[in-house]
């Protein structure tokens, strides 16, 4: 239940107006249920456990990997579940990863989401439920939650209007929680209308664009969406996002053995590239149970090589969590994650 909707059945029970506003006050300061706000009179508290969900979506299992990433999966009232993912860095600083669909229709190869097939889109407040999650447990263990990635399950510009909204919130420094927009990251495999909407939108929120190959055969192969937006339209959209917005877009590619690791795919990539927009972050891939495997080490730094010396900026990207399913393309909701699962945060 939103903000709103709570605010509505606050009146309907003879609540003041500002009783939603207290809600939303407690779950930002990580109340764990209805009991925990204590500006509500306690029978209102019980009345509210008796009737309705503290959360709109409420963690069922979690799992951890000694690298520090933590994965959960959260479960809505209407039995729609996703994954959710803290990702440890140095410094104290934490990560969520975020979903923003409960399954995925685009059916990327090397997704275990794309697997799932369509699931419905989430809320904005299921959205933020995740990050507030991922910041009462970094707080727990002293560490702050620094970023923001809408890289978990689902194509976030299917589901823009949530996802704005809950960009809206989760950089509100007031209301919401604070996190500046250059450090919430949309990444998208290339859903073009999204790209021209979010570059109207006033948030400076930054862009990052699955590319994960340099020719349309082959991206078509791993990535059906390419059939609708194939890589010329995709990488115009992202160019007039360029301009539109003045800030450069972060080109994702999965490295792939035999199939995108080429020196011919790099000369390739350097050239679709070649004018200073864009930085690519090359990424490890994440077993999953597709027909595909990770590059050898060897073939990747040749990769980020030949694109230096194109004069690209590539960096690349270390996968966290892989141990525990929980790394980039393995998110699916495998029965082991919710088997296996602990007692939640709270
Ligand atoms: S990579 Fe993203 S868009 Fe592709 S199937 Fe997975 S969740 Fe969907």
């Amino acid at each position: 239940m939103n903000r709103d909707e709570l605010g509505r059945l606050l009146q309907r029970w003879g609540e003041p107006a500002y009783r939603a506003r207290q809600a939303a006050d407690a779950r930002r300061a990580g109340a764990a249920g209805w009991d925990e706000v204590t500006a509500f009179p306690l029978a209102l508290r019980a009345r509210l456990v008796e009737h309705i969900p503290f959360r709109s979506m409420e963690p069922q299992g979690e799992v951890a990997s000694p690298d520090g990433t933590v994965k959960w999966t959260l479960r809505a009232p209407d039995g729609a579940a996703v994954e959710t993912v803290l990702i440890a860095h140095a410094a104290g600083r934490r990560t969520v990863c975020v979903s923003s669909q409960a399954g995925c229709a685009l059916a990327c190869r090397f997704c275990a989401t794309g697997a799932m097939g369509p699931g419905r889109d989430l809320t904005a407040d299921e959205i933020v439920e995740q990050a507030l999650l991922a910041r009462a447990r970094a707080e727990a263990t002293g560490a702050r939650l620094a970023n923001v990635v809408f890289m978990g399950m689902g194509e976030p510009l299917q589901n823009l209007d949530a996802v704005l909204g809950a960009c809206d919130q989760l950089a509100d420094g007031s209301e919401g929680l604070g996190i500046s927009p250059r450090r919430i990251a949309i990444s998208t495999v290339g859903w073009v209308p999204g790209i021209a909407r979010l570059a109207r939108h006033p948030a400076t929120v930054r862009l990052a664009v699955s590319l994960h190959a340099a020719d349309d055969a082959t991206r078509s192969a791993l990535m059906p969406v390419n059939l609708r937006y194939p890589i010329a339209n995709l990488l115009a959209a992202c160019r007039r996002y360029c301009d539109t917005t003045g800030r450069r877009v972060f080109i994702e590619y999965l490295l792939l053995d035999g199939v995108n690791d080429a020196p011919a795919d790099a000369r390739r990539l350097a050239s679709l590239l070649r004018d200073g927009r864009f930085h690519v972050n090359l990424i490890e891939y994440n077993p999953t149970a597709g027909p595909d495997r990770a590059s050898p080490p060897e073939r990747r730094r040749a990769f980020q090589a030949a694109l230096r010396r194109a004069g690209i900026e590539a960096s690349v990207r270390r996968s966290r969590g892989a141990d525990v399913a929980a790394a980039c393309g393995q998110l699916a909701l495998e029965p082991q994650t919710v088997q296996a699962a602990r007692p939640s945060l709270k």
